[in-house]
């Protein structure tokens, strides 16, 4: 879980929700693809108003420096790490604890492995780019995408 390679620019998608079907047990989006560039700030973070190329609503995303996006990651790879050792603890504890303890260790067992799970998602993700409200309803059925990749400087 390396992540991408990380430069002084960002590039990323949004979609403008063009229409909702409802199929038989999923319902589908059709999202309609733009793609974003920003250059990163030289530190800290920086707020792009972004216009709909399809219908002219704006919305906020947060920029951050490349310094707080690996820090970002380096906080994300820990709880990752924190995450796995819960689990394989646990688990290894399992075996030599009495009944008692198994409900207890096995939700632990659990949790780790989740936070495990959810981190490295999220670190995958993770290139500093962030809406500021990450609701649906917040960016107004618009919804941010993984980039393509890094663009040229
Ligand atoms: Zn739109």
């Amino acid at each position: 879980m390396a992540g991408r390679p990380l430069g002084p620019h960002v590039g990323v998608r949004y979609g403008h929700l063009a229409s909702m079907s409802a199929g038989v047990a999923v319902t589908r989006a059709r999202w309609e693809l733009h793609p974003l560039a920003f250059e990163r700030p030289e530190q800290g973070r920086r707020d792009e108003t972004v216009t709909c190329a399809t219908c002219g609503g704006t919305f906020t995303v947060r920029v951050l420096s490349l310094d707080r996006t690996l820090r970002r990651r380096r906080i994300l790879r820990v709880l990752q790490g924190a995450g796995v050792a819960v689990a394989v603890v646990c688990a290894a504890l399992l075996a030599v604890t009495g009944a008692d303890a198994v409900p207890a260790l096995v939700l632990l067992a659990c949790a780790g492995g989740v936070t495990a799970f959810f981190t490295a998602m999220r670190l995958r993700l993770e290139v500093g780019v962030t809406p500021r409200r990450p609701t649906v309803t917040g960016l107004r059925g618009h919804r941010m995408f993984r980039g393509t990749d890094e663009l040229p400087p």
